[in-house]
């Protein structure tokens, strides 16, 4: 990965009292993840309530940062002028292997080498100021279930 990602000016996340448990475990390299107490489902993004069952019974927890392309796009011009200096990069939907998907970026070395169905990792990326969840291609293979 490019050493040039540590140097961008880019906008970053702004926490809420309800994202900031997320926020502040990524910065220590952990990633985390809401589950509900009640129905048991993980959750992602972070809220105040169970999108299946409303309860606001919900904790944090570790989780594996393990993960599946399910789409992605290579962005050639960013919405922000700021990411230009990485472009093309690539932009995807991960789903996790909790259960949610997540929109991230894909660290590839070409657009080209992005694959639907990709087994990704989490990386916790220091962008500029901003520690940001990106993914990249799993080292390890895994079994098919
Ligand atoms: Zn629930």
């Amino acid at each position: 990965m490019n050493d040039i990602y540590s140097t961008l000016d880019v906008p970053g996340p702004i926490p809420t009292a309800i994202s900031e448990p997320f926020w502040s475990a990524l910065q220590r390299g952990e990633f985390a993840l809401q589950r509900c107490e009640s129905c048991g489902e993980a959750i992602f993004y972070p809220r105040a309530h169970c999108p299946h069952c409303w309860s606001e019974k919900l904790t944090w927890r570790t989780a594996s940062g393990r993960g599946t392309v399910k789409s992605f796009s290579a962005i050639h011009r960013p919405g922000h002028f700021a990411w230009s200096a990485v472009a093309p990069y690539v932009i995807a939907l991960i789903e996790l292997e909790e259960g949610p998907t997540m929109l991230s970026q894909l660290i590839v070395d070409a657009p080209a080498d992005a694959r639907v169905g990709m087994h990704v990792t989490l990386r916790a990326v220091q962008i500029g100021k901003y520690t940001l969840p990106f993914f990249e291609p799993a080292r390890e293979t895994r079994q098919e279930t």
